[in-house]
């Protein structure tokens, strides 16, 4: 007998457009994308942009983009303001078992009611008064010309649920405010929304920040009263910079775009905004599969994902140092990197860079015009050098034969022969090993530049 096996799951990440995605919004992005890779599963990118005012084109378009360098490929695709009928139909529902009812204080009025509250000691939930309203009150208000808001009539109750990363976890609904559904204007909060296309989609699992955890104990109750199955819920920590600052879209330098434009490798971001706060040490990992398999919700820590942006430095660098030729070809090329040689080029430069962009300065190294360094007292150096240049063709055991013919005559070794050579054909006193540049400059060059001429 085979054991059931549950359908494979169809997991969403639902970001406003009302910003770029910055490094904690890709933790929630990939995190859900990662669960839907590992298990033969879908990933679905919903748009919630029921903020009409906030929401942009612009944004929505971005979100995309990041999302494609992240790695993610959405199988699935919806935006909110294309389904507002099926969010009108339930509301419709709501009103008839009488759990959405209309609402006629200003923000001015119902922040009056919470100071009496907290100035009675009383916490400040909303106290239900337009439940008691008469048909003649609403009437009144209506012919003052005010509309109403409309709010969720929630059980006093404990919900609770088995979430993937917390375990058992619960919301006392009876501690919370009826939540608004619907703003005066007719417009939708994300809450009620985000319920009907969970259900109707057939999301099998609700992964995202903490900061959702009240937000899940009304939702669980407004999937109930609408008849829809509850998808199971999992609530992973937050990225939070080192000193404990939570992100925001306003966090400029750490949106994706700009992450992207400073020159970090897809891969470094997403081990940073996965792997901190986990189980797993925060280290370079280049493969979304492998990444995948290290994604554990419930192994994912309690307490805030405290990151210091720098770590991306190292895991860029670390990244690129292993980097095959074959993943850095085009970027080469695009970099001014002529095809043929492109490959030693790359082996040769790679451990020496912390971003790809970084090889054009190698090449120009390589290609010239490089104005050579030299030094009175390592003349008998550059001259013994000249002297003894191998004839071509070039290989990797250039640099090392004819080095050893220049130690012969000179009886330099170590640094003070070394040193003389690299200022010499690189103009530089650092920089990728030699043995792997030199045949890529060649012979005319390196005489040249040994003779003291710019080539
Ligand atoms: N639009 C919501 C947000 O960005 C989605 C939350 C959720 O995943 O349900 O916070």
């Amino acid at each position: 007998m085979t054991a059931p096996t549950s359908p494979a799951p169809l997991v969403r990440f639902a970001p406003s457009p009302t910003g770029y995605l910055h490094i904690g919004n890709a933790r929630p992005a990939l995190i859900n994308a990662l669960f839907a890779r590992a298990r033969g599963g879908r990933f679905l990118l919903r748009l919630d942009d029921t903020d009409r005012e906030r929401s942009t084109a612009a944004f929505a378009e971005a979100i995309e983009e990041d999302l494609g360098w992240l790695g993610i490929v959405p199988d699935l695709f919806a935006r909110q303001s294309d389904r507002v009928a099926l969010y009108d139909a339930a509301a419709e529902r709501l009103r008839a078992a009488g759990r959405l009812y209309p609402c006629y204080e200003t923000a001015e009025e119902l922040e009056r009611r919470r100071k009496r509250q907290l100035g009675r000691g009383l916490p400040p939930i909303y106290d239900r008064a337009a439940l008691s309203l008469t048909p003649e009150q609403r009437a009144a208000y209506e012919a003052e010309g005010r509309r109403p808001h409309w709010r969720f009539k929630l059980d006093h109750r404990n919900v609770g649920w088995n979430d993937l990363v917390r375990g058992p976890a619960h919301v006392d609904c009876a501690s919370l405010s009826d939540p608004v559904l619907i703003r005066a204007d007719g417009s939708y909060l994300y809450t009620l929304p985000s319920v009907v296309d969970d259900a109707e989609m057939g999301i099998t699992h609700v992964i995202r920040g903490e900061d959702h955890v009240t937000n899940t104990g009304v939702q669980v109750q407004i999937f109930e009263a609408l008849g829809a199955p509850v998808p199971v819920f999992g609530h992973h920590n937050l990225l939070t910079t080192a000193d404990g600052e939570g992100l925001s879209k306003r966090l400029g330098h750490l949106s994706l775009r700009s992450l992207r434009a400073a020159g970090y490798e897809p891969a470094a971001v997403r081990a940073l905004a996965v792997l901190t706060g986990s189980a797993e040490a925060v280290r370079p990992v280049a493969s979304l599969d492998e990444l995948a398999g290290l994604v554990d919700l419930a192994h994912i820590s309690r307490a805030p994902a405290r990151f210091d942006p720098h770590e991306l430095d190292g895991l860029n660098a670390r990244l690129i140092h292993a980097m095959p030729y074959a993943e850095a070809a085009d970027r080469l090329a695009a970099l001014g990197v002529p095809a043929e040689g492109a490959e030693p080029f790359w082996l040769a430069v790679r451990a020496n860079l912390g971003r790809v962009a970084e090889a054009a300065a190698w090449w120009r190294v390589v290609a010239g015009p490089v104005e050579p360094v030299r030094a009175e007292a390592d003349a008998e150096v550059t001259e013994a050098a000249a002297a003894t240049l191998p004839p071509e063709p070039w290989g990797p055991e250039t640099w090392k034969v004819w080095t050893a013919a220049v130690r012969e005559r000179t009886g330099r070794k170590g640094k003070a022969l070394f040193m003389p050579l690299r200022l010499a054909l690189t103009g530089l006193d650092h920089g990728p090993d030699l043995a792997g540049l030199l045949p890529l400059i060649g012979r005319e060059r390196a005489a040249r530049r040994l003779a003291g001429e710019t080539a």
